[in-house]
């Protein structure tokens, strides 16, 4: 596996993309809540410049992970599909800073870094995927029990004030 620590800010200065694969058995933290160590994790990273000139790192990571089903406890296949958009600030109080002034639920901003670890952000982007209470949309052994009903997204609420 190539060397998975870049200087983030250069990485976006000069829109570097990079993508792999990576074994959950690779990723501890993650093989750590698995029920098996199986499965990979496809990611990848794209720099570039926010609108408002901020540095940005694009994620996109994808894959399955092996967990526990909570209602019938058979392991299952879980698969994620995330999408992420980190602005990098210098340190802290930048971070603060530059959140406050994007005001932009769907950005992340992180303290960038000359060591930044790729794949420590990849695993946490997993981890951050991982339901808190793994459950199958149907479990093998005839599912009587109904899944509970998925609140309303945002958008529906939305909608249905228009109505
Ligand atoms: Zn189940």
């Amino acid at each position: 596996m190539s060397n998975m620590i870049v200087d983030g800010f250069a990485f976006c200065r000069l829109g570097e993309q990079r993508e792999g694969v990576t074994p959950v058995a690779d990723l501890p933290r993650v093989a750590a809540e698995a029920a098996q160590p199986a499965g990979e994790i496809r990611w990848s990273f794209h720099g570039g410049r926010h609108s408002r000139g901020y540095l940005q790192l694009t994620m996109v990571v994808d894959g399955e992970v092996a967990l526990v089903c909570q209602r019938c406890l058979l392991p299952f296949s879980y698969g994620l599909d995330t999408h992420s958009l980190l602005v990098l600030a210098s340190d802290e109080a930048d971070a603060d800073a530059t959140e406050e002034a994007l005001d932009d639920e769907r950005i992340d901003v992180i303290v960038g870094s000359a060591a930044l670890d790729l794949l420590q952000l990849v695993e946490d982007e997993v981890l951050l995927a991982l339901p808190l209470s793994p459950r199958h949309p149907k479990c093998p052994d005839g599912g009587s029990v109904p899944a509970p009903e998925k609140p309303d997204s945002p958008f529906a609420v939305l909608q249905k004030l228009k109505n």
